[in-house]
């Protein structure tokens, strides 16, 4: 009897220190459960309030899922998690935080396909052709790698040279001139309503090796540009501006407007890229319907509720995240 009474007594007191113990972990572990994902690692940046600081895009990266984002709560300020993957596009989620245990479901959907039409304007169209399947792959590596969640779906070459009015249009000139420059290619040489246009030419603005971009449904791409330009080029269809005066950027980034080794972008433009209401996957190809739009600006200071266009969840080469 008294071993049975002394045991029953320590399980008691097992069980009354165990139990608020347990509630302890529970209300300190809010989680973001990851679906449909592809498989790769998953960034998440966090908004809300931990300890009682106003929290601005905290990041967190995971290869598994749920994962475990801090104790949050309410903030007066912004309560959201936007998420980024492979093959996936960032997508961006409400998260109403309490001060108990919560556990939202970050919903990724498939990569979103954007047909685009290839006119070559100036041959051979042969050897251009092959250019622009180059241009095409190496723009579809660097979404992959850096998460813009943009497939090519399909891509499509169409041979212009032997149009009679493609010699008038060898030469492009500035594209910043306005429509004025633009709208003769969509009468001369043709245009898809409704999708990305791109006219292979000899040369823009003087050069062989430039392209240009209308921040709409047109690009226009010299005889012998750069494969990572056409990056470039749909990044400025995508809203984005260029980065060359910025120090968190530099030659590596897809958005300098000088370069042969564009291959980075960084959270911060993928945001951008599909949440500005100006960007083509909004504005052209209405490829979010129902989803967030916020028109984010360009500074690369806080731009509050907007991350900094050089907010980066993974390193892009040496520019650590931040
Ligand atoms: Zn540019």
């Amino acid at each position: 009897m008294p071993t049975l009474k002394n045991y029953g007594s320590y399980a008691r007191t097992v069980m009354m220190a165990s139990v608020p113990f347990m509630i302890a972990m529970t209300g300190c572990t809010d989680t973001v459960t990851v679906i449909n994902g592809s498989g790769q690692p998953v960034g998440v940046m966090v908004d809300g309030q931990n300890a009682g600081s106003q929290l601005n895009d905290r990041t967190f990266t995971s290869g598994a899922s749920p994962i475990n984002v801090g104790d949050m709560s309410t903030s007066p300020q912004s309560n959201e998690v936007t998420g980024f993957t492979n093959d996936r596009p960032p997508t961006y989620l409400s998260t109403p935080w309490t001060t108990g245990s919560d556990a939202f479901n970050l919903d990724f959907r498939p990569a979103i396909g954007i047909p685009v039409t290839v006119w070559i304007v100036k041959g051979p169209f042969a050897e251009q052709r092959q250019h622009a399947i180059e241009a095409c792959i190496r723009t579809s590596v660097i979404w992959r790698t850096e998460r813009m969640g943009v497939i090519f779906s399909p891509f499509t070459v169409i041979d212009a040279t032997g149009d009679p009015e493609a010699p008038a249009h060898y030469a492009f000139p500035n594209g910043d001139v306005g429509d004025v420059v633009w709208k003769p290619l969509r009468d001369d040489i043709g245009f898809v309503p409704g999708q990305l246009n791109i006219y292979w030419v000899d040369t823009v603005n003087g050069g062989t090796g430039s392209g240009w971009s209308n921040f709409g449904a047109q690009v226009v791409m010299g005889k012998n540009t750069g494969d990572e330009l056409l990056s470039h080029e749909i990044g400025h269809a995508f809203s984005l501006t260029h980065v060359d005066s910025d120090t968190n950027f530099n030659v590596d980034n897809i958005m300098h407007s000088a370069s042969n080794t564009r291959q980075y972008a960084t959270e911060g433009q993928l945001f951008r890229s599909h949440l500005n209401p100006t960007s083509i996957l909004n504005v052209l190809y209405n490829a979010r319907p129902g989803e967030l739009t916020r028109t984010c600006g360009y500074s690369n200071t806080a731009t509050f509720p907007c991350p900094a266009i050089q907010k980066r969840v993974w390193a892009d080469g040496g520019f650590p995240p931040n």
